[in-house]
């Protein structure tokens, strides 16, 4: 079994005072080898709370990893408890204790008791030699139980699990994949997901990353076939709306160049959010031809929008959005020209906060679309830019 608990001591962590990046390093860490993350907790430095800690992980985890408590004072006790716990006796590690005879003589001060404390180990265990600081860590195991002892402070921490951990811990077999999904919403995908009912050993989450969705599948059985027929089922069913690259202008980018096509854009509402997307991927001037912020109407008339429309259908309409494509393309002569305006608010001048239209040419196929966001004008705005990038790619 694999299944983990992380049990971070310390008042200052308890508190908020300290933030637990050690817990979080950790659990990353072994999560992408394999391990169960199941249980974090977080109790103070005093004797109760850190013994039923460890009773409690004992009977529900089988990787038990301990972090902090490990130093001189007095209130640092985990490894006491831990070997009075286990009935297990303390001893001195000689290794650690020449490191630390050596700290202090190079420092001209005297050997204490407290000092001594912290190279006394737990007997029959995997000591890690601490060559950063002074408190060792420990890996032994007790009942088909492994414990795991860390210092807290983050330098000595962050040693000890990337200099040893790779030679101590087991790999385990399991398998991962993500899939992002763009241009369908969170809950849609998740109803889809369901329906495919999906094996019980492969955990599929969603996690809504503002442009498109990420689909995180995990499995840890060791049955391979299974969870390579789930992937293609998630795949399939997604098809046309997937894509591999870590966002989505990247994606965009990637697949304007292989097509070899250029795109330009005119923007009120979004205020060139949409062609700075663009520009934030390497290898855009491949791409972007040229782009326009016609935030006022003169502007816009300036560029060839009809001027007629604007004033008959309002300056956020269908029909303002096509004209403004229109005119677009007429000056870029770009292959995918889009066009987006629309009403940020947070007070309405012409239309309802959070109405947007764009308009999308390729070629001869005009693609028109409105949106009614909410929010704040920040979130109406990036929300524009984020459901148009998303239709470009489809
Ligand atoms: P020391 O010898 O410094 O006493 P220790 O092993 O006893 O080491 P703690 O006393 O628990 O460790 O913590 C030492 C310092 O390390 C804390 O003051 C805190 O800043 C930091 N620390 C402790 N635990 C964590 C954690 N989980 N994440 C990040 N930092 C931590
Ligand atoms: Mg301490």
């Amino acid at each position: 079994s694999n299944i983990v608990e992380i049990i971070s001591v310390g008042d200052e962590v308890l508190r908020g005072f300290t933030v637990n990046t050690n817990g979080a390093y950790l659990a990353k860490y072994l999560f992408d080898r394999g391990y169960i993350i199941k249980y974090q907790t977080n109790i103070g430095d005093n004797e109760f709370d850190v013994t039923e800690a460890i009773k409690v992980a004992s009977k529900r985890a089988s990787h038990i990893f301990l972090i902090g408590g490990l130093g001189p004072t007095e209130d640092d006790l985990t490894k006491e408890i831990l070997a009075k716990y286990l009935g297990r006796n303390l001893i001195e590690h000689k290794e650690s204790l020449l490191n630390l005879e050596k700290y202090y003589k190079g420092r001209n001060r005297k050997l204490t008791k407290s000092s001594k404390k912290q190279i006394m180990v737990l007997e029959n265990s995997t000591v890690l030699n601490n060559l950063v600081g002074i408190a060792p860590g420990e890996i032994l195991e007790e009942n088909g139980i492994k414990y795991y002892l860390l210092p807290g402070p983050p330098r000595e921490f962050h040693f000890l699990v990337d200099e040893y951990f790779d030679k101590y811990l087991e790999k385990e077999v399991f398998y991962s994949e993500k899939i992002n999904v763009h241009a369908l919403g969170e809950s849609p995908i998740e109803v889809r997901l369901r329906k495919l009912g999906i094996d019980g050993d492969i955990t599929v989450n969603t996690y809504a990353k503002g442009a498109f969705t990420e689909i995180d599948a995990i499995s840890y059985s060791k049955d391979k076939t299974k969870f390579e027929t789930c992937m293609s089922l998630i795949k399939n069913e997604f098809k046309g709306f997937t894509f591999e690259e870590n966002s989505l202008e990247e994606a965009i980018v990637k697949r304007l160049i292989e097509k070899g096509l250029k795109i330009s854009f005119m923007e009120s509402i979004t205020g060139g959010r949409l062609a700075s997307s663009i520009t934030s991927v390497p290898g855009s001037s491949n791409v972007l031809k040229e782009s326009y912020v016609t935030y006022s109407n003169e502007a816009k008339i300036k560029l060839g929008v009809d001027k007629d429309i604007i004033e008959k259908y309002s300056v956020v309409s269908k029909e303002t959005a096509r004209s403004m494509v229109e005119a677009l393309e007429k000056i870029t002569g770009a292959d995918i020209v889009v066009s987006v305006t629309g009403e940020a608010g947070p007070v309405p001048s012409v239309k309802d906060v959070g109405t947007v239209y764009s308009s999308i040419k390729y070629r001869d196929e005009i693609e028109d679309l409105s949106f009614n966001f909410s929010g704040s004008r920040e979130n109406i705005q990036n929300s524009s830019t984020t459901s148009i990038l998303s239709r470009i790619l489809l």
